[in-house]
């Protein structure tokens, strides 16, 4: 029997269990990939977006190459694509992994349902979290709001329903013996002609096994506590960099979680099981905002914290393409916001930065900057995106009060306190000795003389004074709050 996989957010052999479903049922089993026009139009406005996702997609055909199976490409709206891909093979299965992502929430509904009018069975996986939306909407009445909750009942759930197969998917995916390579009407490399980008995080399951393994190690092997001065950049030694990878699939949550598992055992070095525990507090943090997300889907436009919707924002041009152009005169901001436009990727703590500053310092709009964020990473995601601005913004019940507005200077020196991250992003800077690479304007004009370093000139004045602004936007929080 033909079974279609359609591939999703899932670009993976490896632990993939609607894959695997449909190994089970079929003897032939055909990938498909759809690419909907709205994310064509959206990517292309973001090409490295765009073409990681495609170099994924590459990727993802040759693993199945190497196992005899194939891929096919369509382009347009699944409604359409998925029924004429089965009627195109005569197939009698189509097998995909839930994704709760899609504003559009019937969608799958209605797949399901003219695939069965058709005679065709759909198979439908659960496969993005450790512990399931369904298993925690069944353990409560009432969605858990605050993440402290949320972590405690996810925990208890963990151990059931959290282990990879460890398998890649099982022949025989027979297809692409018995089915010949020149029926395929969208090849990837012709019609996209997609070259390899050194950029960009490399491609396909092994790179992004192999990061994960890394960085288990890092965490198997904690350094020693070290002063301040001589810590190494948190850039580089403080997360796994794997975002990218489980965005897109190629990657499971399973396969992070079991990698992970060994170092909480209590045989563990203590010091170690506590940077494994903070690490899988961070992937309980991903399903934390899904499942907010889940429950709240209003939280895309409106705050958690219906009270603060009265807040008032900014309209400010000026402001709005210094920041996200890194030339605000704050340099921690800076070098957060050009990796973001460089790499596509920034460490939490420098994403929390600089949306603390778009928020508290320059009061603009949350909703906007959340979108230039989504629109600059490639692990952009709309859930994980919007339940961190919405943290960051002190809408959500796991955030830092209003009244914490972080000091730029202060962060960049418990964050970066060599500078060696700020010198990376804002070349602009390098010759700065680190007592002024924080704070460049504190530079005397003697010193500034002597490095051939003018502020205003080289590197921008601050386009806001943060002691200013943090009393002005405290006193908007508190407005809003006593408004109701
Ligand atoms: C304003 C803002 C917007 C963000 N937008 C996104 C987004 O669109 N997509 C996204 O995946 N993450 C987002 N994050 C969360 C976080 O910054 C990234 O997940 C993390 O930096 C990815 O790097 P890593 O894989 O090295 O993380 P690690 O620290 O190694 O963590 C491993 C994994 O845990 C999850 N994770 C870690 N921290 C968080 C967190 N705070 N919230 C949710 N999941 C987390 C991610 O899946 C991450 O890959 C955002 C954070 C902020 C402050």
């Amino acid at each position: 029997m033909r079974v279609i996989h359609w591939f999703r957010r899932d670009l993976r052999v490896h632990d993939n269990p609607a894959l695997q479903r449909a190994c089970r049922i079929g003897d032939e089993v055909i990938g498909l990939v759809v690419l909907h026009p709205s994310t064509i139009d959206r990517t292309k406005q973001l090409p490295r977006r765009l073409r990681f996702l495609l170099l994924q997609i590459e990727a993802l055909k040759d693993s199945l190459a190497r196992i005899g199976g194939r891929l096919v490409l369509r382009y347009g709206l699944p409604e359409h694509a998925v029924p004429n891909v089965v009627q195109e093979w005569g197939a009698k299965w189509v097998t995909w992994n839930e994704d709760i992502e899609h504003t559009d929430s019937d969608r799958d509904e209605r797949i399901r349902q003219s695939l069965s009018a058709m005679g065709c069975y759909s198979g439908i996986e659960q496969d993005q979290y450790l512990v399931p939306l369904s298993v925690l909407k069944a353990s409560r009445k009432e969605p858990i709001q605050t993440f402290e909750v949320f972590y405690k009942v996810w925990r208890t759930h963990l151990s059931e329903a959290s282990s990879s197969s460890g398998e890649p998917a099982p022949e025989p995916l027979k297809a692409g013996r018995t089915i010949s390579p020149k029926s395929d009407p969208f090849p990837i490399s012709t019609q996209f002609h997609v070259a390899s980008d050194k950029a960009l995080p490399p491609p396909g399951e092994q790179p992004a096994i192999r990061r994960l393994e890394r960085w288990i190690e890092i965490l198997a092997t904690p350094p020693s506590p070290q002063p301040a001065e001589k810590r190494v950049s948190p850039s580089a030694a403080v997360s796994s960099g794997i975002s990218p990878y489980l965005r897109f699939g190629v990657l499971s949550i399973r396969q992070c979680m079991d990698a992970a598992r060994p170092l909480l055992n209590q045989r563990a070095r203590e010091m170690t099981r506590t940077a494994a525990e903070l690490w899988v507090a961070r992937l309980a943090r991903r399903e934390y905002y899904n499942y907010l997300f889940f429950h709240f889907p209003r939280v895309m436009q409106e705050p958690f914290n219906i009270e603060l919707s009265t807040i008032r924002w900014e309209t400010n041009q000026a402001h709005l393409t210094a920041w996200k152009e890194g030339k605000t005169g704050y340099p921690i901001v800076d070098a957060a916001m050009r990796q973001m436009a460089i790499e596509g990727y920034a460490p939490q703590w420098a994403r929390e930065i600089a949306a603390h500053f778009y928020i508290k310092d320059l009061m603009l709009d949350w909703r906007q900057g959340m979108n230039i964020f989504y629109s600059l990473m490639l692990d952009a995601d709309m859930a994980n995106n919007v339940g961190n601005w919405q943290r960051v913004a002190s809408f959500t019940p796991d955030a830092d009060p209003f009244w914490r507005v972080p000091n730029p200077a202060r962060f960049s020196r418990e964050m970066d306190p060599s500078g060696e991250y700020i010198r990376r992003y804002v070349p602009e800077l390098v010759r700065l000795p680190k007592e002024y690479v924080h704070e460049p304007w504190t530079l005397p004009h003697r010193g500034q003389t002597a490095l051939r370093f003018f502020v205003g000139q080289d590197y921008p004045v601050p386009i806001v004074s943060h002691d200013q602004r943090r009393e002005e936007i405290i006193r908007r929080y508190r407005t809003a709050s006593h408004s109701e």
